[in-house]
């Protein structure tokens, strides 16, 4: 079952609408994402690229290269810097990655799994998902 969402980031230069499964929503631990999220974990919304359609603006982009030599694209906006969803570079078909505090819905929105469990902050409480793994 889909639902359409929509966003925006903090200053309003960009704005999206995307359809998402919202059973998919996800929390991520991991050191990279703690870093590019200037917190403690980020939530993803799934989505496919032709399900996101961007009503103004378009995001600037930072190349991630993991250990692996893969390299994820990471969006957000050059004007506030909030970051907007992460896929992966070179062509599709490609799944954007939402990030959920851009969503206007996110109240309605409840992580059912949880990555990288093993690099969660010490003082991070459990959190209920139906899923939980160490690591991806
Ligand atoms: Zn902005």
């Amino acid at each position: 079952m889909t639902m359409k969402i929509d966003g925006q980031c903090h200053c309003g230069s960009i704005a999206y609408e995307a359809e998402i499964d919202p059973k998919a929503v996800r929390i991520f631990h991991c050191t990279d994402r703690q870093v590019l999220s200037g917190t403690a974990f980020r939530i993803t919304a799934p989505a496919a690229e032709e399900d996101v359609r961007f009503l103004c603006g378009t995001p600037a982009q930072y190349r991630k290269t993991a250990e692996s030599g893969r390299i994820r694209i990471q969006a957000f906006c050059r004007d506030c810097g909030t970051p907007l969803y992460a896929t992966s570079a070179g062509e599709g078909p490609r799944v954007f990655g939402i990030r959920a505090g851009t969503i206007r819905q996110r109240r309605e929105l409840v992580p059912g799994r949880q990555f990288w469990r093993r690099s969660a902050l010490p003082w991070m409480p459990e959190i209920s998902c139906a899923e939980a793994f160490e690591t991806q």
